[in-house]
């Protein structure tokens, strides 16, 4: 552009152009009377300079009012603040009181972060709690993930064995935390604000629980009908032995866990020494059971868990006498994706939330969620 009206203007100093331009006024004032229309036509020739002299005014106005297109990409530019992003909604059935509503996603995700995650832990936990859980939820608003028939229509329940769990700031206030409390965990949601986890541009199932014992698991195994999912593979979670969720023993009377089986397998035979009725069959790379015999039947890890109500499918046996058992279990929880003891051990090493995720989510992106 700027050697264009250099050359344009070199034209007009021209000396040829100059001359042409004198004459050309003097013969008007001389002319003056004749018409103006008549001296154009008869006195001037249609050079290319004369030509380009009569089309400058028209160029030149070409060259100084910018196409409107120019200014609506100049406008696209500028960057978006942060009050100019329309609000999320959600809408929620409340498992509690079975009342469906439709929340605005950031102010839920507070009492979803205040109810999955205690307020105590490091604030780059809660950033990756929140980040996590709204992921969590846009995702299933869009369909992504999650099974809605137990919903009644909502994107998200506030059962944790469903969906994610939520409580208000008046039950916070009542049973959890005080108000800085609350604040610290509101900071978390708002410092995040519109980030999510990607993997190749989409949203991911960003699936998490309490403790991962050492080690957290590859989703088909407690999910067989999932299949496998590349980001959320099995890692080693070594800084969880502190925390209360890690380690627990329960006794449980051999003849509790043989009715509990009769009641799912009427036909179960068993025999009186539970040392010989229970036998682990298999385990997965991460050490959880993945198939045991309980007499004469065969279960997956995660179906005895649920039978017995064990915290996690990292077993261990051992019995103290012919009438009881005694399983020590490592970590809380189904053990996929993102451990909330471990994003707090993390957390307290420096780790900030980004790579907390990235830790537990193998080759995902943590970006601004796009409308
Ligand atoms: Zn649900």
């Amino acid at each position: 552009m700027h050697v264009y009206l250099y050359n344009i203007i070199n034209l007009i100093m021209d000396s040829r152009n100059y001359g042409l331009y004198r004459r050309y006024t003097k013969k008007t004032f001389t002319n003056r009377g004749k018409g103006h229309f008549g001296l154009f036509r008869d006195r001037i020739p249609l050079t290319p300079e004369n030509i380009f002299l009569l089309i400058l005014p028209l160029l030149l106005m070409l060259i100084l009012i910018p196409p409107p297109k120019e200014v609506t990409e100049e406008k696209t530019d500028i960057p978006v603040k942060e009050e100019e992003i329309e609000p999320i909604s959600i809408v929620v059935f409340n498992n509690a009181d079975s009342v469906i509503d439709k929340a605005d996603l950031e102010e839920y995700l507070i009492g979803v972060v205040a109810a999955e995650m205690p307020h105590s832990y490091h604030q780059e936990a809660l950033k990756a709690q929140a980040v996590a859980a709204r992921t969590f939820a846009v995702s299933r608003a869009r369909g992504l993930y999650g099974i809605f028939t137990e919903h009644f229509g909502a994107d998200v329940c506030t059962d944790s064995n469903h969906c994610q769990s939520w409580i208000s700031k008046d039950e916070f206030l009542e049973s959890r935390g005080d108000e800085s409390d609350w604040e610290k965990i509101a900071g978390a949601v708002a410092n995040t604000r519109n980030m999510v986890i990607t993997y190749e541009g989409q949203l991911i199932n960003p699936l998490y629980h309490s403790n991962s014992g050492g080690a957290t698991e590859n989703i088909e195994n407690v999910w067989p009908k999932l299949g496998a999912v590349p980001y959320l593979k099995s890692v080693y979670s070594p800084y969880e032995t502190e925390y209360g969720e890690y380690i627990k023993s329960t006794v449980i009377k051999w003849d509790d866990i043989k009715n509990k089986l009769k009641n799912k397998y009427p036909k179960a035979e068993l025999k009186d020494d539970p040392a010989e009725d229970i036998e682990v069959l298999s385990y997965s790379a991460s050490g959880r059971i993945k198939r045991i015999r309980i007499g004469s039947i065969e279960m997956e890890g995660t179906e005895f868990r649920e039978l017995l109500k064990l915290p996690s499918t990292y077993l261990e046996f051992s019995f103290p006498d012919e009438k009881s058992v005694e399983i020590v279990s490592k970590g809380f929880g189904h053990g996929v994706g993102m451990s909330q003891c471990g994003a707090d051990a993390l957390a307290k090493k420096g780790y900030t939330y980004k790579e907390i995720l990235e830790f537990y989510y193998t080759g995902i992106s943590v970006e601004e969620l796009k409308h």
